[in-house]
């Protein structure tokens, strides 16, 4: 047997005049380049490699690495998982609108904090102040980082060291570590729990509110629903309630709609409006859940509410920033012409999106999904059932179609995983979900197919390839 030849690697400027070495310098500059191709040619140098190694390849693997280098951590997916508002996919897309607004208010200095005609100082929440009154008919609005702090800051100012009564049923926690008790001893307010977990009356109430008592407060169950033998308070009876006491009654809408979904055929959510109509001196809902916004917490209602709450020093670490109020205002604005409003708004688009149209977008992408992963998988078509996601109607779900991708014969028990692995490893990942032993591609939020074929072009199986 021949003793392998000693490694002879090209030198490293040799490397770096080449067209790879060129283009490494061209885009991330000399130093990272030099230091690139020394570690390529460390690494062919451990892993055993044949004599001599063409210049270009070196190039490549110092190149290959720089990219994978300066990729953005936060990059683009492809959401197939079936859930509209993926809290870990980040939630609502923005409408064009809402996109330009942000683009501008990053280009150029804005009249943020600034009345123009006026040449005086302006308070950043006017911009957005009005939309929300117009739109929900509430007296007054304020806006924060998000739902979260919408709720913190409410409890902060008004039940500061007073108690908070609350239904026990709906002591919520939403992913993501939001739990509302905790919330409310953050912000020194003590729970007062009334009820039991599944029936909670007026008299429950009554009998909490004592000289300790800071507000009323009424939560949103997103995310599960009590059934059965339950009962809970109408908001309505609760307001009055509150009155008598001259307490303020505080509404956690959650999710936050501010139209009438049953308009498109999607069970009818409990609106903005309808929680002031109710009763509620303060709503509080998301920017990004329905509303199709940006992430943001707004609280509507009372005025001499929102006066204090303005004034708390939290309200200062909460505030929004130019850019999300730029685009809080833009989406707001859309709301104005409901009509367009499911072409407009990316979130209401994608859940208007008939299962007719998606079981036809699955029947033209099957051939091609079928042959990009060859003949040891099965490429159906199925019916699937999308959410709505992030805590809003959790029961509702809108028919769609999509793609189950399972093994042909015989397949190891991990095979299904391997190939989620694979779609999460192209250039734009491809997010689907595991179900009975299939890999399911929900497309109700696939909008461009041509960038989802271009995915399918790039899956690769397995490159063994030692030098990767
Ligand atoms: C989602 C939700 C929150 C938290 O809102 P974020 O905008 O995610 O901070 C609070 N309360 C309810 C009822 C919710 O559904």
């Amino acid at each position: 047997m021949n003793k392998p030849e000693r490694f002879r690697p090209p030198s490293v400027d040799t490397v770096l005049r080449s067209a790879n070495g060129e283009l490494a310098i061209a885009r991330h500059g000399r130093a990272a380049a030099t230091d690139a191709i020394r570690q390529a040619i460390e690494r062919l140098r451990t892993a055993g490699q044949p004599a001599a190694v063409p210049v270009e390849q070196v190039g490549r693997l110092a190149l290959d690495r720089l990219e994978e280098r300066d990729r953005p951590s936060q990059r683009p997916v492809i959401n197939l998982t079936g859930t509209v508002l993926h809290t870990n996919l980040g939630r609502a897309l923005l409408a064009e609108e809402a996109i330009e607004a942000v683009v501008a208010a990053m280009r150029a200095p804005t009249n943020l904090e600034y009345v123009v005609e006026a040449g005086q100082r302006g308070e950043r929440d006017a911009h957005v102040r009005d939309l929300v009154r117009e739109l929900t008919g509430a007296e007054d609005a304020i806006l924060v980082n998000n739902n979260a702090s919408a709720v913190l800051l409410v409890l902060n100012t008004l039940a500061i060291g007073r108690e908070a009564i609350v239904s026990r049923g709906e002591l919520i926690e939403i992913g993501g570590a939001f739990r509302m008790p905790d919330i409310m001893a953050r912000a020194g307010a003590t729970l007062r729990e009334v009820g039991t977990t599944n029936r909670t009356h007026l008299r429950d109430y009554a009998e909490a509110i004592g000289p300790e008592t800071g507000l009323l407060m009424k939560v949103h169950t997103s995310n599960y629903v009590v059934q059965g033998f339950t009962a809970e308070v109408e908001p309505a009876e609760l307001a009055k309630l509150a009155r008598r006491h001259d307490l303020p009654f505080v509404d956690d809408l959650g999710s936050g709609t501010l139209i009438d979904l049953s308009r498109w055929g999607l069970r009818k959510e409990k609106t903005v409006q309808d929680a002031l109509k109710g009763g509620a001196d303060l709503v509080t809902f998301s920017g990004d859940k329905l509303l199709g916004g940006p992430q943001a917490g707004i609280v509507a209602g009372r005025k001499d509410l929102i006066a204090k709450l303005a004034k708390n020093p939290l309200k200062r670490a909460l505030r929004l920033d130019k850019l999300r109020l730029a685009a809080l205002e833009a989406t707001l604005r859309l709301y104005r012409d409901p009509d367009r409003l499911a072409q407009r708004l990316p979130t209401l688009r994608l859940f208007t999106r008939t299962a007719a149209d998606l079981r036809a977008l699955a029947e033209r992408l099957q051939p091609t999904a079928s042959t990009a992963i060859g003949s040891d998988w099965i490429v159906e078509i199925i019916d699937c059932a999308s959410q709505i996601g992030s805590g809003a109607l959790p029961l509702e779900t809108l028919p769609s179609a999509g793609l189950g991708l399972r093994p042909a014969g015989k397949a190891a028990g991990s095979a299904v995983e391997t190939l989620a692995a694979a779609f999460r490893a192209v250039p734009v990942p491809v997010i689907g979900r595991i179900a009975q032993g299939a890999l399911v591609f929900d497309l109700r939020c696939l909008e461009d197919e041509a960038l989802f074929v271009r995915q399918l072009d790039a899956l690769k199986p397995e490159t063994p390839d030692a030098l990767a």
